[in-house]
């Protein structure tokens, strides 16, 4: 699969310009919301869509909920299938960044609205 500019989502620091590709994204939507830019150092605020948090929470909630089925059922397919709901959601993140995403900002300076569309 062929991955350049403009093909995927807008990876650039606000700030510099440079691209961060898209390291510490799952991470960085379930941990905090703000990272620093590895080129400038600026803070800068990780612009997430509501569709993907609702694909992270879904694939994140299903995991732990189907975890803890199997775990008290003993059940090797549940965990099976916990694992595929894990899966699943870090499958569809790559794939919503080139389709429905692509011409979405992954970074926006902090103090901006969170949520919204910076247009
Ligand atoms: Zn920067």
């Amino acid at each position: 699969m062929t991955k350049g500019p403009g093909l995927a989502m807008d990876h650039r620091c606000p700030n510099c310009g440079k691209d961060l590709g898209s390291r510490k994204r799952v991470h960085a939507i379930i941990a905090r919301m703000e990272i620093d830019c590895s080129h400038c150092n600026s803070r800068i605020r990780l612009n997430v869509h509501p569709l993907e948090l609702r694909i992270v929470f879904l694939s994140f909630g299903s995991f732990i909920v189907l975890l803890a089925f199997a775990y008290s059922l003993q059940s090797n397919a549940l965990a099976l299938l916990a694992l595929i709901a894990g899966v699943a959601g870090t499958v569809a993140l790559p794939v919503l960044e080139r389709t429905r995403l692509r011409t979405w900002a992954r970074y926006i300076r902090p103090g901006g609205d969170s949520g919204r569309n910076p247009t």
